[in-house]
C-alpha cells in the first residue's frame, strides 16, 4: 500500500525513472536537432537510481517504468534492470524504448528481470520513419519487436504519436501490424514538450479523430482492462490485441494520476505537465545512502504534486523541457 499521498488524495504507486537524455534518434516532436545533452557528472550513477528505485518501492510503489532519453543506450543498463528487479514490493519493472537496440539486447533485458516493454513506432513507411526520427532505421526497429518476442516479452506495446499530414494516413497499417503480431498498441496525442520548429508545422491529432478511423474500419468496444494509467483501452470482436489510447488535450485524465517521474538529473517531477520539481540528487549526493532522508523528501514532495496539467491545442508550449530530458 503505497504511503506517498499528494494533497488532493491522489495515491503515487507508479514511477517512471529516466536513466539517459541521450538517444540515437531525434524524433522531431521529442528533441531538436542538435540537442545539448546532460554531462557525465549532471547524470545519477546507476547505484542512485537503484536507490531511488528502492526508496520508492519501500514507500509503497509497485510499477517502475524505465525510458529516457533512450535507455538501452545507457552502459550497463542490465545491472540497473537487475538491482530493481529484486526489490521487494516491484510487481512490474517495465520499459519503453525506440526498439533499435533490441536486437543485441532483448535477451539479456528479459534475463535480467524485465518484465514488460512499450516499443515506440509511429510509420511503417522506410522513408518516413527516417524522417521523423531523422536517422533511425525502420527495419532494425521491426527486428527489434521481433526479436523481444522471441525473447519471451509478451504483452509488448506499440506506442505511435499520430501527426496530421504525418502519419494519420497509416492509423489502419498500424493497427494491421499491430493485429498480425499480437502487439497491442497505444496512440498518443503530441504534447507540447520543449520548443521545436516542427511542432509549430503540424497540426494536433486527436485520439477521438484516430478512434473513428479505426471504428468504421473494426469496430471497437470498450474493455475493461486498467493499467493504472492514461490509456483508456477498446477492443476488436476478432482479434485478442487491445487498442488504448493516450489523450492529455482531448481528456483530461489528471484526477487519476497515479504517477510521478525522475528525471536523470534527479529531479522529481510531479506532473508533466508543469514545473514543480525536489531535487533528490542534491539529497543523494550530500548524504550518500541515507535512504530514510531519501524517502522523506520524497513523502514531503507528494505536498507539491499539482491537481492537473494546462496543455493547449494551438502548439503553444508552455513547458521548456524536451521529452528525452523530462523521462516519456
Ligand atoms: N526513447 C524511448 C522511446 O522513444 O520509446 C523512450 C523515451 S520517449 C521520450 C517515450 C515516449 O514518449 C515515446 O513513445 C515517444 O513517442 C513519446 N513522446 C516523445 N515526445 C513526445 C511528445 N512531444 N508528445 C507525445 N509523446 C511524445
Ligand atoms: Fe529518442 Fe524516444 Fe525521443 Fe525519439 S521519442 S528522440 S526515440 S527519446
Amino acid at each position: 500500500m503505497s504511503v506517498l499521498v499528494d494533497k488532493f488524495g491522489r495515491k503515487v504507486e507508479y514511477l517512471r525513472l529516466s536513466v539517459t537524455d541521450r538517444c540515437d534518434f531525434r524524433c522531431v516532436y521529442c528533441m531538436s536537432e542538435n540537442p545539448c545533452f546532460l554531462t557525465h557528472e549532471q547524470v545519477l550513477s546507476l547505484e542512485e537510481l537503484a536507490l531511488i528505485g528502492q526508496a520508492f518501492t519501500e514507500l509503497g510503489v509497485s510499477k517502475i517504468r524505465l525510458t529516457g532519453g533512450e535507455p538501452l543506450i545507457r552502459p550497463n543498463i542490465d545491472f540497473l534492470v537487475n538491482q530493481l528487479g529484486q526489490l521487494p514490493g516491484l510487481k512490474e519493472l517495465s520499459m519503453t524504448t525506440n526498439g533499435s537496440r533490441l536486437t543485441k539486447l532483448a535477451d539479456s533485458m528479459y534475463q535480467s528481470g524485465l518484465s514488460r516493454l512499450n516499443i515506440s513506432l509511429d510509420t511503417l513507411n522506410h522513408e518516413r520513419f527516417s524522417a521523423l526520427t531523422r536517422n533511425g532505421n525502420l527495419e532494425r526497429v521491426i527486428a527489434g519487436i521481433d526479436a523481444a518476442k522471441a525473447a519471451g516479452f509478451n504483452r509488448i506495446k506499440i506506442n505511435a504519436v499520430i501527426l496530421k499530414g504525418k502519419n494519420d494516413d497509416e492509423i489502419i497499417d498500424l493497427v494491421n501490424f499491430c493485429r498480425d503480431r499480437e502487439l497491442d498498441i497505444s496512440f498518443i496525442e503530441e504534447m507540447p514538450l520543449g520548443v521545436i520548429d516542427e511542432r509549430k508545422r503540424q497540426r494536433h491529432c486527436s485520439s477521438d479523430e484516430v478512434k473513428q478511423i479505426i471504428n468504421d474500419v473494426y469496430p471497437l468496444t470498450v474493455s475493461d482492462k486498467r493499467t493504472g494509467g492514461p490509456s483508456k483501452y477498446f477492443t476488436m470482436a476478432d482479434s485478442a490485441i487491445h487498442i488504448g489510447f493516450i489523450s492529455p488535450h482531448s481528456h483530461n485524465f489528471c484526477h487519476e494520476c497515479n504517477r510521478v517521474r525522475v528525471t536523470v538529473e534527479g529531479r522529481l517531477l510531479l506532473c508533466l505537465g508543469n514545473e514543480h520539481s525536489v531535487d533528490l540528487k542534491a539529497v543523494l549526493r550530500e548524504y550518500p545512502n541515507d535512504l530514510a532522508r531519501l524517502k522523506q523528501t520524497i513523502i514531503d514532495a507528494m505536498e507539491l504534486k499539482p491537481k492537473e496539467h494546462h496543455f493547449s491545442t494551438d502548439g503553444d508550449v508552455q513547458i521548456l523541457r524536451f521529452m528525452n530530458a523530462t523521462g516519456g
